[in-house]
């Protein structure tokens, strides 16, 4: 397949209709929307709104809790600009992929796996445009990996004057075009629009997914091999029970590969037979879909139910094991709207965090349908990580979006912030500069944002709020 001939995204008809995040968290007007075709035309739009003295922001999916892609001035969309231009193979097995910026991550996947190729580790959906997804830091979970940033090895970034600058991971350290590249690969797109992005891939791999109901202590008495032993471990906790469903992918070997791509094959589906395929439906359906929705709106009706809901909803999850590509590993369906605050810990802390959150919730009755997320990240050097030279235990609470959160968030957030974590720069939180400059170089990213953009023309409220104005 020649990687220039895939599908483009269709950009939505222009509409005066709100502006709204996934989660409803906010909902805006811009006095423009545009969507561009080529880079040349985002050009020309990004430097007429400077000089009418307004403001750029672009919008992927527009899945951030946070304000990050609001804005009062010109909102682009880089739906047209989507779609792979270049594939580069490397000695060492890996290739460079570029990629327009406005490339769903689904649709991205679909082109990798059809090319032999995959992303190292993805997060827990598809939905999010590459640009976007990177802006914030988006991770899935491995100890030996970084978050989607890590990934990335070049950039193409549109300027505040409409110039298009290549910013490369291989420029000199302390030079300016390394700079650049630190802060276009994720700063919540303060270093201007980018257009392209060339991702570091791998060769298509699958994975072998161990989902099993674990006494939440077992995981916590056991988590240094559980995180190290595993690619990517993760595990969800049950407010008001000590139970957690333990998640481990690993690379599986070939002979599993032919097993279960036979079974693929003949079934249409990962499941080997179809008790386990009816399994593998009821666990979506409890922890992520419909089921699930029905368990949520049980709990907004009746707040008092929420422990033994929870305790049903942990008690139902069995054990399975399956094999399928990465992508379809990694990647759920999240079809109950819900609200999130995510904070980055060092994984030391995990433990002490998990233990404050539970005293927190038995004394407080909060009622949480929700289970809470961990996983965990490789320290990495990206400026603004949240995993910035730490390794990182990442911690996620949630809220069916019709419930109250404030009270459960809050609280959790002291919590996380007593303990030195960092909050997901898309998901809510209340932190700001001042205090986050104890996290991250916020010196460097002001130095890189007066050279590309001195009169800040990519600034919005949440910029200015977490990086300084
Ligand atoms: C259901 C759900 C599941 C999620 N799962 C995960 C997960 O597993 N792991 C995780 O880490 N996060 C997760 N997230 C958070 C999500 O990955 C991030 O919020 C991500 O930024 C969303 O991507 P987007 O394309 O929707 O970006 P948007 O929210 O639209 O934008 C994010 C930021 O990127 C900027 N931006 C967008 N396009 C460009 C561009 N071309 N140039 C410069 N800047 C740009 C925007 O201005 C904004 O600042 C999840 C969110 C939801 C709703």
């Amino acid at each position: 397949m020649n990687p220039s001939t895939v599908a483009r995204t269709p950009a939505p008809a222009a509409s005066d209709a709100p502006l709204r995040t996934w989660g409803a968290t906010h909902t805006w007007r811009p006095a423009r929307r545009v969507a561009p075709h080529d880079e040349g035309e985002l050009g020309a739009v990004v430097a007429g709104a400077g000089a009418e003295g307004l403001r750029v922001r672009a919008m992927g999916a527009g899945h951030s809790f946070t304000a990050a892609a609001v804005t009062d001035g010109v909102h682009l969309s880089l739906d047209h600009l989507s779609g792979i231009e270049a594939v580069a193979p490397q000695p060492d097995g890996t290739s460079l992929v570029t990629v327009r910026a406005g490339t769903r991550l689904h649709a991205l996947n679909r082109v990798l796996a059809s090319l032999g190729l995959a992303m190292r580790n993805l997060g827990d959906i598809d939905r999010q445009s590459v640009a976007g997804a990177i802006s914030t830091g988006t991770h899935g979970t491995g100890a030996r990996l970084g978050g989607l940033a890590t990934q990335v090895r070049g950039v193409r970034v549109v300027g505040a004057d409409g110039a298009v600058r290549a910013a490369s991971g291989a420029a000199a350290p302390g030079s300016p075009e390394r700079e650049l590249f630190e802060v276009a690969r994720l700063g919540l797109g303060v270093a201007g629009v980018l257009s392209a992005v060339t991702l570091e891939v791998v060769p298509a791999f699958w994975l072998r997914a161990q989902e099993e109901p674990w006494p939440l202590d077992r995981v916590l008495e056991q988590l240094d091999e559980y995180v190290d032993e595993n690619d990517h471990a993760e595990f969800y906790w049950f407010p008001g029970t000590r139970r957690a469903l333990t998640k481990r992918n690993n690379r599986a070997t070939a002979d599993e590969v032919a097993a279960w791509s036979g079974a693929r094959a003949g079934a249409r589906g990962v499941m080997r037979t179809a008790g386990a395929r009816a399994r593998a439906v009821l666990d979506e359906e409890v922890l992520s879909n419909g089921a699930f929705e029905v368990v949520n709106r049980l709990a907004f009706a009746a707040p008092g139910m929420v422990p033994r809901l929870n305790s049903v909803s942990a008690r139902a999850l069995g054990a399975k094991t399956y094999v399928a590509p990465s992508a379809d590993v990694f990647v759920t369906r999240r079809r109950v709207r819900f609200v999130e605050m995510e904070y980055a810990l060092p994984r030391a802390a995990l433990r002490g965090v998990l233990d404050e959150l539970d005293a927190w919730l038995r004394a407080s009755a909060e009622p949480v349908p929700f289970p809470v997320e961990v996983r965990f990240a490789a320290a990495d050097d990206v400026w603004l990580s949240t995993a910035r030279g730490r390794e990182t235990a990442y911690v996620a609470v949630h809220q069916y979006a019709p419930m109250p959160h404030q009270r459960y968030f809050s609280a959790a957030e002291q919590i996380f912030t007593a303990a030195g974590g960092r909050p997901h720069w898309g998901k809510m939180h209340t932190r700001t500069a001042a205090d986050l400059a104890a996290h991250y170089p916020l010196d460097d990213v002001a130095r890189v944002r007066a050279a590309v953009d001195p009169a800040g023309v990519f600034r919005n409220d949440y910029t200015d709020t977490v990086l300084g104005s």
